[in-house]
């Protein structure tokens, strides 16, 4: 498919103007950033990674009904998704205590949380995304009552969905965060991704982080990290361990002379 010019570029991700009408590019970079752009690397593979786990992902939840951007993956790195105009907010979504929880409200991490809880976040790298309330995004418009119930209603049923999934494959959905936006037909859609980068994802014995947590406190290797997900996930194509061949000894031909 032929990639239109670029239309916009975040930090792990860009969007390319596609052929199709009011469908555009998502392409997945190698680049992992954290800390409000403070802590920058380049990870070999991890857009692909990222690729293939939210497309398997995105293409689930539209099993279950719930509506996406998602309309294909098209090679490694890239999928075609509908375009959308992405609202300003950030929708967390935690089961167990992490991350910034822990840091501003002195919560122990690990602690499970009785119910799944959410959290608002506005979209706004100069202010470091600031918790919002409800009533501020009411207050500033941000969106109406409606989209907002929608919204946080679509966030528990992803969240049953991918604990669900997770669970099943010996992984504990700690948090996620996800983004919703608008299409040309004014329908309120799931965008964006859903990978490692945006979950913390724990081994459920070992409680082994397979996330981007791992770039963020340099935890060891991000690649297998997120390997380890796709594996459980059976998305990973696995090399067969191939048993070196044992030819035997050539045995010495001697040519007759006429
Ligand atoms: N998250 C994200 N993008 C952001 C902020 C958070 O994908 O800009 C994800 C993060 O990976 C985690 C969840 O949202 O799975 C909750 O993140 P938290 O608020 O704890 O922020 P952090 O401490 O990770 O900055």
């Amino acid at each position: 498919m032929k990639k239109g010019k670029k239309l916009y570029e975040g930090k792990a991700k860009i969007i390319y103007a596609s052929p199709q009408k009011n469908l555009v590019i998502q392409h997945f970079k190698d680049d992992a950033t954290a800390f409000n752009n403070q802590k920058k690397a380049k990870i070999d593979g991890k857009g692909i990674l990222n690729n293939r786990i939210s497309e398997y992902i995105l293409s689930n939840l539209n099993q279950v009904g719930i509506k996406n951007h998602l309309i294909k993956r098209i090679n490694m790195r890239e999928q075609l998704v509908k375009a959308v105009n992405i609202f300003p907010i950030e929708f967390i979504v935690r089961n167990i205590a992490a991350g910034s929880l822990c840091k501003n409200l002195g919560i122990e991490e690990g602690t499970t949380l009785e119910r799944p809880l959410i959290e608002y976040c506005l979209k706004n790298d100069d202010l470091g995304d600031p918790m919002i309330s409800r009533e501020h995004i009411l207050t500033f418009n941000w969106l109406n009552e409606s989209t907002l119930d929608l919204i946080t209603g679509e966030c528990k049923r992803i969240n049953d969905f991918l604990q669900g999934l997770f669970r099943g494959v010996g992984i504990k959905l700690v948090d996620f965060k996800v983004e919703f936006g608008k299409t040309s037909n004014d329908e309120v859609i799931l965008a964006d991704e859903i990978s490692p980068d945006t979950c913390r994802l724990w081994d459920e014995k070992t409680e082994k982080k397979l996330d981007k947590d791992i770039f963020r406190k340099d935890l060891g290797n991000l690649i297998e990290g997120y390997q380890e997900v796709a594996r459980r996930l059976n998305i990973l194509h696995q090399q067969p361990v191939l048993k070196p061949i044992s030819f035997p000894k050539p045995k010495e031909v001697k040519i007759k002379k006429k």
